[in-house]
């Protein structure tokens, strides 16, 4: 079976691409080599940071890997946050404060429309590809929702009642931006060397 190194410490996110994954690959990440540095995030683009992170992984482990980057473009800000989403409010990855800034910033906007959009590079046998995922929503006057993390609370998807911070993880998953990039690489993976 071919193995693949996620440039994630997130066991959250390993799970996900793992259930996606089902057993055609063993999936690996940086909880299992003595990776503890913080990897490099450099860039203004998601895709440059996610190339940027999967190169560097695939430096360390001489093994084909993957990396995600994702973020929360905002059509009245400019597409911000976006690749800031996580430091918005500053250094800490505080996302009451992220949500309070960006609602604070939307507060005489009419146009809330937003979405989550999520690239992943992967790098096979020397080459590298990408692949995009995105969801569509619309940004609340106030947080709903108790689940979720970073700006779950704000979001709720187009054509759903409920937020992100709203719906359950297994809900979320079926329809998050990152669940299908994941999806894509997946099946384009299977198709090359499943
Ligand atoms: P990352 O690249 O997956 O680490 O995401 C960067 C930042 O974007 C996170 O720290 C969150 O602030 C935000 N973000 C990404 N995905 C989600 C999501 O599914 N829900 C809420 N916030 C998210």
């Amino acid at each position: 079976m071919k193995s693949l190194v996620f440039a994630t410490k997130n066991r959250y996110k390993t799970s996900e691409i793992r259930s996606l994954a089902g057993l055609s690959f063993n999936i690996l990440d940086l909880t299992d080599f003595d990776i503890v540095e913080d990897l490099p995030e450099s860039h203004e683009t998601l895709e440059e940071n996610a190339l940027e992170k999967a190169q560097y992984v695939h430096k360390i482990t001489a093994m084909n890997g993957f990396a995600d980057d994702s973020g929360l473009e905002i059509d009245a800000l400019g597409g911000r946050p976006g690749v800031y989403s996580a430091r918005y409010s500053g250094p800490g990855n505080d996302s009451t404060a992220n949500i309070a800034k960006v609602l604070e910033e939307l507060e005489h906007k009419q146009n809330r429309k937003a979405r989550f959009r999520t690239v992943i590079a992967l790098i096979l046998d020397g080459k590298s590809f990408l692949f995009e995922g995105a969801v569509e929503g619309t940004i609340l006057l106030k947080p709903r929702g108790r689940d979720g993390f970073g700006y779950d609370p704000v979001f709720q998807p187009i054509g759903h009642s409920q937020t992100f911070a709203e719906m359950s993880l297994s809900d979320k998953n079926k329809i998050s931006h990152r669940a299908i990039a994941f999806r894509k690489m997946v099946q384009f993976l299977k198709k090359r060397i499943g």
